[in-house]
């Protein structure tokens, strides 16, 4: 590679942008096609990288730099790795390219070593992706951006939080027993999920999964593989997540409102619709048997995943609002007279308010609010004062959907039981982020929605004591829920029979026990540690920016991070925020009493999974801060 050099004896700019493209244009889709050596262009951090390098091994001479760059402007955080630089920083992992004013001194051929077979055709040659896990290499001079291969991205930056976040993560790997990384090759990494054997044959034959030599191309899940968690390979088990929207990867910051599938789960439903699609329980056929095998080891997978005494006491329904509406008609409607009083919190999503609300109003009873401070925390005190033997239930979420509080769930339970009352507990936002046992919280039911578990919609799960759901009046009608009819007499079934009445969703309920699988697979608990630590590191610089109110500032939440930004319509946050392929909610988030009682309407809503990674929280704020410097 030569290039002409000028009257000093550096290299052309020209020719040197010119060199660089041809290289970006040979690299796979989520890398720009065009980068730009013009001071105002803020590429792509492979380019900083290789400025970077070539600025600290002194193959680059750095020459006058543009003004506007050389004097870094306040409204970037101070952590960036490249504000020592000289020119303008940038937010986190992703340093602004800043390679304007810089001749280059050598071979780019050296900045590459390793990397030069491209194959315009296969995206796994080429130089290593700083942010895959396995495919950097010892002589790549970028190894001190690269991840080892024990390393998220933003592990290899120096600041004290991330020295700190990196020892947590480390420590999540090691308290779950996670071993040291085993080496994948790009072609693994493409092809296998994170954690599993690349066998798509190996099946448990118990959950109706094709078995060797059936010659099926399902690539389900089969076993664990020692590796520690990786955000960044995790986020590879998800195809949506390789979409682009607007042209740049996609970033989905909305999994308060649904999450994505992994990529087991749509096989699986498509396995069941190709393999054993049958009604199920009233057939002598085989795929009747298989159907119903596959059904009910989804309702196992979830009696295990939320350790529920017994089979019985899970319910498919479509999701937590049919599962709210069930125990408000099912039990409320059945068991309260005028006069008794429903509790619920402030914090509610409206599928926990507007049920009981109109079973109050059609039966004279009283709906009392648990109120909360300016944070958004549960009022303990206060509670204690609305609970006495007139309190038939109470109803309240784990984690609010608008805020991310994480109420003290346990504690709120055993205060209304000693007074007699029930407790429905809605874990819709709960049950992807942390660890739920039913049996040590004793909530007499909960309510989920499959699709906020990386599991399909139009499927959820209502858990109630087994003892409470045979005493409960049916909801619906029909078949599959009655033992014997005559017209002088119907004699139902038990739970969970008795609340599934008609042809429920088989395919969604199997795909969310693969939703189930997979989750498990990875650890609730390491998941729960990952995100925590995620949020911790968002909230951080969300903080940093002037003019951010955050909305929701409980010291214990889960996955959430409301905010309003001054000078912005929280539409117009959210439409910046998708230009730059980012998803997150803007409303009231169905939660219109919590978020008035914190004096907004609106708020917008980034929401965290585990399939995120600092870099994607990186660059939601670099779009922040670029917002603030339009409009203060
Ligand atoms: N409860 C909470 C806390 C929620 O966040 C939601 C949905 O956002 C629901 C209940 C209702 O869930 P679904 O719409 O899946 O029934």
């Amino acid at each position: 590679m030569s290039t002409n050099t000028n009257n000093n004896g550096l290299y052309d700019v020209a020719d040197l942008q010119h060199i660089a493209n041809e290289l970006f244009k040979a690299l796979p889709n989520e890398f720009p096609k065009e980068i730009s050596l013009s001071p105002d262009h803020n590429d792509h951090p492979k380019a900083t990288k290789v400025v970077e390098t070539l600025l600290s091994t002194g193959n680059l001479a750095e020459f006058t730099p543009n003004t506007s760059l050389q004097n870094p402007t306040t409204a970037y955080p101070s952590h960036s790795p490249v504000s020592g630089l000289g020119v303008s920083p940038s937010v986190g992992n992703y340093a602004n390219t800043g390679v304007a004013g810089l001749y280059p001194v050598t071979d780019l051929d050296t900045v590459f070593p390793n990397d030069k077979n491209f194959n315009i055709n296969n995206p796994n040659t080429g130089f290593s992706d700083v942010n895959l896990k396995g495919s950097s290499n010892d002589n790549n001079p970028f190894s001190s951006f690269a991840l080892n291969d024990n390393y998220l991205p933003f592990q290899t930056q120096s600041s004290s939080f991330e020295s700190e976040l990196r020892e947590a993560l480390a420590s999540v790997n090691t308290a779950f027993g996670i071993q040291p990384a085993l080496t994948l090759n790009p072609a693994e990494a493409q092809n296998s999920y994170y954690f599993l054997e690349n066998n798509p044959f190996a099946f448990d034959k118990k959950n109706s999964f094709p078995t060797a030599g059936k010659g099926s191309s399902f690539h389900g899940i089969h076993q664990l593989k020692s590796t520690p968690f990786d955000a960044n390979l995790i986020k590879k088990d998800f195809p949506i997540l390789s979409e682009k929207v607007n042209g740049k990867p996609l970033i989905w910051f909305d999994n308060a409102a649904t999450t994505q599938k992994p990529k087991s789960v749509i096989d699986r439903i498509a396995y069941f619709y190709e393999h054993e699609n049958s009604n199920i329980h009233r057939a002598a056929h085989e795929l009747a048997a298989r159907a119903s095998d596959a059904y009910e080891a989804a309702r196992e997978k979830v009696k295990t995943f939320l350790n529920a005494g017994s089979i019985n006491e899970i319910v498919f329904v479509r999701g937590a609002t049919e599962g709210i509406n069930l125990v408000a008609q099912s039990w409320g409607d059945n068991n309260l007279s005028a006069g008794d009083e429903i509790v619920v919190s402030n914090l509610e999503h409206h599928a926990n308010i507007v049920p009981w609300k109109r079973l109050a109003d059609k039966k004279g009873l009283k709906l009392r609010v648990i109120p909360v401070d300016d944070d958004g925390q549960i009022l303990l005190d206060e509670y204690a004062k609305l609970l006495n033997s007139k309190t038939k239930i109470v109803a309240f979420t784990q984690v609010s959907n608008a805020l991310g509080t994480v109420t003290p769930a346990k504690k709120m339970v055993e205060m209304a039981q000693a007074v007699g009352a029930k407790v429905l507990l809605d874990g819709a936002q709960s049950v992807s982020h942390m660890k739920v046992d039913v049996q040590d919280l004793n909530a007499d039911w909960l309510v989920f929605s499959g699709h906020k578990i990386f599991g399909p919609t139009g499927i959820g799960v209502l858990y109630g004591k087994e003892d409470l759901l045979n005493d409960m009046q049916p909801y619906q009608s029909g078949g599959n829920m009655i033992q014997d009819v005559t017209f002088e007499e119907i004699k139902y079934h038990k739970a969970p029979n008795r609340f599934e009445a008609g042809t429920g969703n088989i395919a969604d309920a199997i795909g969310l026990g693969a939703a189930i699988d997979y989750v498990t697979k990875i650890g609730i608990n390491a998941i729960g540690q990952y995100e925590h630590y995620l949020l911790e590191y968002a909230t951080k610089l969300l903080k940093e920016i002037p003019g951010v109110r955050l909305i929701g500032t409980a010291a214990n939440k889960a996955s959430v991070l409301s905010f309003n930004l001054q000078g912005y319509s929280n539409d117009e946050v959210g439409q910046a925020l998708n230009k730059e392929g980012i998803a997150v909610r803007t409303g009231h988030h169905c939660a219109q009493p919590i978020l008035r009682r914190l004096g907004v309407e609106t708020t917008v809503r980034p929401s965290l999974a585990f399939y995120n990674t600092t870099q994607d929280v990186d660059k939601f704020i670099e779009t922040l801060w670029e917002l603030k410097k339009v409009r203060f």
